[in-house]
Protein backbone atom coordinates (compact mmCIF):
# COMPACT_ATOMS: atom_id res chain seq x y z
CA UNK A 1 0.00 0.00 0.00
CA UNK A 2 0.88 3.64 -0.65
CA UNK A 3 0.48 7.30 1.26
CA UNK A 4 -1.00 8.91 -1.76
CA UNK A 5 -0.26 13.02 -1.98
CA UNK A 6 -3.36 15.07 -0.83
CA UNK A 7 -4.82 17.37 -3.59
CA UNK A 8 -4.89 21.10 -1.44
CA UNK A 9 -7.65 23.76 -2.53
CA UNK A 10 -6.59 25.78 -5.75
CA UNK A 11 -6.33 22.13 -7.71
CA UNK A 12 -9.15 22.46 -10.39
CA UNK A 13 -9.68 18.45 -9.52
CA UNK A 14 -11.45 19.80 -5.87
CA UNK A 15 -13.91 21.68 -7.69
CA UNK A 16 -14.82 18.84 -10.56
CA UNK A 17 -17.59 16.28 -10.10
CA UNK A 18 -16.40 13.04 -10.00
CA UNK A 19 -17.50 10.10 -12.29
CA UNK A 20 -19.64 7.52 -11.40
CA UNK A 21 -17.35 3.84 -11.34
CA UNK A 22 -18.63 1.28 -13.36
CA UNK A 23 -19.64 -2.18 -11.73
CA UNK A 24 -16.62 -3.27 -13.97
CA UNK A 25 -13.77 -0.62 -12.96
CA UNK A 26 -14.54 -1.14 -9.35
CA UNK A 27 -13.42 -5.05 -9.32
CA UNK A 28 -10.39 -4.60 -10.84
CA UNK A 29 -7.04 -4.78 -9.18
CA UNK A 30 -5.93 -1.25 -9.83
CA UNK A 31 -9.59 0.48 -8.43
CA UNK A 32 -9.09 -1.95 -5.07
CA UNK A 33 -5.50 -0.98 -4.53
CA UNK A 34 -6.73 2.20 -4.91
CA UNK A 35 -9.33 2.01 -2.37
CA UNK A 36 -6.54 0.55 -0.15
CA UNK A 37 -4.11 4.00 -0.87
CA UNK A 38 -7.00 6.05 0.30
CA UNK A 39 -7.39 3.97 3.78
CA UNK A 40 -3.66 4.27 4.12
CA UNK A 41 -3.57 7.96 2.73
CA UNK A 42 -6.60 8.90 5.15
CA UNK A 43 -5.27 7.07 8.26
CA UNK A 44 -1.61 8.29 7.56
CA UNK A 45 -2.92 11.96 8.32
CA UNK A 46 -5.43 11.55 10.73
CA UNK A 47 -8.74 12.22 8.58
CA UNK A 48 -11.94 11.06 9.79
CA UNK A 49 -12.86 11.03 5.79
CA UNK A 50 -11.31 11.26 2.33
CA UNK A 51 -12.83 11.24 -1.18
CA UNK A 52 -10.87 10.31 -4.40
CA UNK A 53 -10.56 13.50 -5.42
CA UNK A 54 -8.15 14.84 -2.51
CA UNK A 55 -6.05 12.23 -4.03
CA UNK A 56 -5.88 13.31 -7.62
CA UNK A 57 -8.46 10.90 -8.48
CA UNK A 58 -12.24 12.32 -10.30
CA UNK A 59 -14.31 9.45 -9.46
CA UNK A 60 -16.94 9.02 -7.21
CA UNK A 61 -15.54 6.85 -3.99
CA UNK A 62 -14.60 7.99 -0.27
CA UNK A 63 -13.34 6.14 2.46
CA UNK A 64 -14.11 7.37 6.08
CA UNK A 65 -13.49 6.01 9.74
CA UNK A 66 -14.28 7.62 13.28
CA UNK A 67 -11.60 5.77 15.65
CA UNK A 68 -9.97 7.51 18.55
CA UNK A 69 -8.46 10.76 16.19
CA UNK A 70 -6.38 13.25 17.93
CA UNK A 71 -7.84 15.76 15.63
CA UNK A 72 -11.73 15.27 16.34
CA UNK A 73 -11.51 13.22 20.12
CA UNK A 74 -14.76 12.50 21.61
CA UNK A 75 -16.71 11.68 18.75
CA UNK A 76 -19.28 8.82 18.17
CA UNK A 77 -17.13 6.01 16.61
CA UNK A 78 -17.73 4.79 13.21
CA UNK A 79 -16.36 1.64 11.50
CA UNK A 80 -14.24 2.12 7.95
CA UNK A 81 -16.34 2.41 5.41
CA UNK A 82 -16.04 2.78 1.38
CA UNK A 83 -18.74 5.04 0.00
CA UNK A 84 -18.88 4.07 -4.18
CA UNK A 85 -21.39 5.90 -6.61
CA UNK A 86 -23.22 7.83 -2.81
CA UNK A 87 -26.24 9.37 -3.09
CA UNK A 88 -28.07 10.78 0.30
CA UNK A 89 -31.28 12.07 1.87
CA UNK A 90 -31.82 14.25 4.23
CA UNK A 91 -34.10 12.82 6.65
CA UNK A 92 -35.72 16.00 7.97
CA UNK A 93 -34.81 19.49 7.78
CA UNK A 94 -33.20 19.66 10.75
CA UNK A 95 -29.70 21.11 10.82
CA UNK A 96 -26.76 21.22 13.01
CA UNK A 97 -23.37 23.64 13.19
CA UNK A 98 -20.04 21.96 14.39
CA UNK A 99 -16.52 22.44 13.64
CA UNK A 100 -15.51 20.61 10.20
CA UNK A 101 -11.60 20.78 9.10
CA UNK A 102 -10.23 19.09 5.63
CA UNK A 103 -7.03 17.63 4.99
CA UNK A 104 -7.17 19.98 1.69
CA UNK A 105 -7.17 22.77 3.51
CA UNK A 106 -4.51 22.44 6.21
CA UNK A 107 -4.65 24.08 9.61
CA UNK A 108 -7.95 25.43 9.18
CA UNK A 109 -11.68 24.97 11.31
CA UNK A 110 -14.63 26.34 11.05
CA UNK A 111 -18.46 26.06 11.69
CA UNK A 112 -20.85 23.99 9.33
CA UNK A 113 -24.09 23.97 9.10
CA UNK A 114 -25.32 20.07 8.38
CA UNK A 115 -28.31 17.73 7.91
CA UNK A 116 -28.67 15.79 11.35
CA UNK A 117 -29.86 12.68 9.63
CA UNK A 118 -29.56 11.68 6.85
CA UNK A 119 -30.52 8.43 4.27
CA UNK A 120 -26.62 7.06 2.40
CA UNK A 121 -27.71 4.58 -0.27
CA UNK A 122 -24.13 3.03 -1.82
CA UNK A 123 -21.85 0.22 -2.93
CA UNK A 124 -19.33 -0.87 -1.01
CA UNK A 125 -15.84 -2.18 -2.33
CA UNK A 126 -17.48 -5.48 -3.45
CA UNK A 127 -20.21 -3.58 -5.48
CA UNK A 128 -22.47 -4.67 -2.52
CA UNK A 129 -25.48 -2.10 -2.04
CA UNK A 130 -25.28 -0.23 0.85
CA UNK A 131 -28.61 1.40 2.83
CA UNK A 132 -28.50 2.61 5.63
CA UNK A 133 -28.99 5.62 8.28
CA UNK A 134 -26.38 8.46 9.39
CA UNK A 135 -27.13 10.94 12.18
CA UNK A 136 -24.83 13.77 13.78
CA UNK A 137 -21.03 13.42 13.61
CA UNK A 138 -21.31 10.38 11.00
CA UNK A 139 -23.59 11.82 8.81
CA UNK A 140 -21.18 15.04 9.37
CA UNK A 141 -18.45 13.53 7.74
CA UNK A 142 -20.73 11.49 5.02
CA UNK A 143 -21.93 15.03 3.71
CA UNK A 144 -18.48 16.58 4.04
CA UNK A 145 -17.21 13.55 1.80
CA UNK A 146 -20.05 13.56 -0.53
CA UNK A 147 -19.79 17.27 -1.12
CA UNK A 148 -15.87 16.55 -2.33
CA UNK A 149 -17.65 14.22 -5.06
CA UNK A 150 -19.70 16.79 -6.33
CA UNK A 151 -17.30 19.54 -6.58
CA UNK A 152 -17.92 21.25 -3.28
CA UNK A 153 -15.58 21.81 -0.13
CA UNK A 154 -16.74 23.05 3.44
CA UNK A 155 -16.53 26.48 2.95
CA UNK A 156 -18.78 26.82 0.29
CA UNK A 157 -21.32 25.52 3.38
CA UNK A 158 -20.36 27.88 6.02
CA UNK A 159 -22.81 30.60 6.71
CA UNK A 160 -20.34 33.39 7.39
CA UNK A 161 -16.81 33.19 7.51
CA UNK A 162 -16.70 34.54 11.46
CA UNK A 163 -15.58 30.97 12.90
CA UNK A 164 -12.63 30.35 10.49
CA UNK A 165 -9.68 29.61 12.46
CA UNK A 166 -6.46 28.66 12.33
CA UNK A 167 -5.65 25.27 14.65
CA UNK A 168 -3.83 26.76 16.96
CA UNK A 169 -6.13 29.86 17.93
CA UNK A 170 -9.00 27.18 17.92
CA UNK A 171 -7.28 25.59 20.46
CA UNK A 172 -6.29 28.80 22.06
CA UNK A 173 -9.45 30.78 21.64
CA UNK A 174 -12.43 28.58 20.43
CA UNK A 175 -12.28 25.19 22.32
CA UNK A 176 -13.36 26.42 25.85
CA UNK A 177 -16.18 28.46 24.18
CA UNK A 178 -17.92 25.10 22.37
CA UNK A 179 -16.72 22.00 24.74
ZN1 LIG B 1 -12.38 17.54 3.08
Amino acid sequence: MSILKVTRLGHPVLRKVTENIAAKELKTPAMQKFIDDMVETMKEYDGVGLAADQVFTSKQVAVLEVADNPRYPNKAKVPLTVLVNPKITPLSDEMEEDWEGCLSIPDLRGRVPRYKTIRVQALDRRGKKLDFVAANFHARVIQHEYDHLNGKVYLDRMRDFTTLTFLQEFARYWMKKYR
